[in-house]
């Protein structure tokens, strides 16, 4: 194929070729409103509306405007090459559009987490020494598992007073019962009664101050119990483990001096992991809870990791203009990492099928997208669609305007455009 002095194949230059005579189209497009027409809202309402008198109608002006409006798009002509067998030289080619069952998917930015609702820090909660480690880093831990044993005179102090607590509540009971006793067999006077209930109380209020203490360093009921049971007041405090999971910080040191707010271990469960995820404005409308997840590490092609959205963000950054999404991913193999970069993958939609073609195949043309149709007779028709970007970024989904089967002109159909636009500047126009 020559090209001509403009960059386009001689015989489709609109400056260099010879116009043809225009040989309009109907597809079904309402162009003073850029929609389909059977289903174009303003059209409907026009119709309903009580027709207007011809008067009244010129001299608000409409009717004219109207027509202004029309005569600004250019009319779809049928384009017909101008010798058979020019298709393939210029490298024009069909194929049938066809339904695929397909998702939709939107990707973004996203770093592993840990899942914050399995994490802890554990923290001694009082000052003292670190008498004894045992876990490492790396070490798979149950709930309510030692990790490490403090040493803390302040830890024997409050065991002792909660003993003594205790065994003063008792005294207390006990001299009510006996009083209670008396003063019913009115051997004692009515006001001891009311003393003895007051010492009960009081020892009470003295026993849940003393049992808050030992709670607050983490002691739960059957401790308490083997603390009363056994007098015990040793200075040393059982560190545990919150939550399952693996130790994934361990800095606690045998010997060393702790304060009571010093991480001691952090223990994570990672078998539900967090990944962030950053989205633009745009894609994050579409997002929501529950929506499939996957996400991929940097650097690696595997099959990554699934999950579900869990939280999508409130607020957009500032500074980047993304919004926040959170998923809850299965670490099925256990190697997915805090920190770790990689992409997500968001499914939005349930799979459904429909039609898909080529991005090459549209074209966008006054206010409106179209393709061309293979016609029988060798003469392309165009046919204006409605799309909406599909997962793969070589397609796109048409909604509108297009049936199975059907042959669109998949490459360089821009060239066909070009032939459309010298069209509409009118036949003849362009010959020189
Ligand atoms: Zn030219
Ligand atoms: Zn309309
Ligand atoms: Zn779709």
């Amino acid at each position: 194929v020559t090209t001509c002095e403009h960059g386009l194949p001689a015989e489709f230059c609109p400056k260099c070729g010879k116009g043809q005579a225009p040989n309009l189209v109907k597809d079904g497009w309402c162009e003073e409103h850029n929609q389909p027409e059977a289903t174009c809202p303003q059209c409907k309402a026009k119709a309903t509306e009580e027709p207007e008198e011809p008067t009244k109608r010129k001299e608000s002006g409409e009717g004219k405007e109207q027509a202004e409006k029309k005569a600004d798009i250019r009319p779809l002509s049928i384009v017909k090459l101008k010798r058979p067998g020019l298709a393939g030289k210029i490298g024009l080619k069909t194929a049938p559009a066809t339904e695929e069952r397909h998702a939709h998917q939107l990707r973004g930015n996203a770093e592993a987490a840990y899942n914050a609702s399995r994490y802890a820090e554990v923290r001694p909660r009082i000052a003292g020494f670190a008498r004894e480690v045992k876990v490492e880093a790396g070490d798979e831990v149950r709930r309510g598992q030692v990790l490490a044993v403090i040493d803390s005179a302040e830890v024997g102090s409050a065991k002792a007073q909660y003993i003594t607590a205790a065994a003063e509540v008792a005294l207390a009971e006990a001299t009510h019962k006996r009083t209670t006793t008396l003063v019913q067999k009115d051997a004692l006077p009515g006001k001891n009664q009311l003393e003895a209930e007051t010492a009960v109380n009081r020892s009470r209020a003295g026993l849940m101050d003393a049992e808050q203490r030992l709670r607050n360093l983490g002691l739960a009921d059957p401790e308490l119990a083997r603390v009363r049971e056994t007098r015990d007041t040793m200075s040393l405090l059982n560190v545990v483990s919150p939550i399952d999971g693996t130790v994934v910080v361990r800095k606690a040191v045998a010997g060393e001096a702790v304060e009571a707010t010093t991480p001691l271990f952090a223990v994570a469960d990672t078998s539900l992991m967090w990944a962030w995820i950053d989205l633009s404005e745009r894609d994050a409308s579409l997002v929501a809870k529950g929506q499939p997840v996957t996400f991929t590490v940097a650097g690696t092609d595997g099959d990554g990791y699934a999950g579900k959205v869990t939280w999508v963000g409130t607020e957009v950054n500032p500074q980047t203009r993304t919004t926040r999404v959170r998923a809850e991913l299965k670490n099925h193999d256990g190697k997915l990492r805090a920190n770790q970069f990689g992409r997500a993958d968001i499914q939005v939609e349930d799979e459904h099928t429909s039609l898909l073609v080529p991005k090459t195949a549209v074209q966008d043309f006054e206010r409106a997208r179209l393709v061309f149709l293979a016609q029988d007779d060798g003469s392309y028709r165009p046919q204006r669609v409605m799309t909406r970007p599909a997962s793969r970024s070589d397609v796109v989904e048409v909604t509108w305007g297009l049936k199975p089967g059907q042959r669109v002109v998949t490459t360089r159909s821009y060239l066909l455009k070009t032939e459309l636009m010298r069209d509409a500047l009118g036949a003849g126009c362009t010959d020189d």
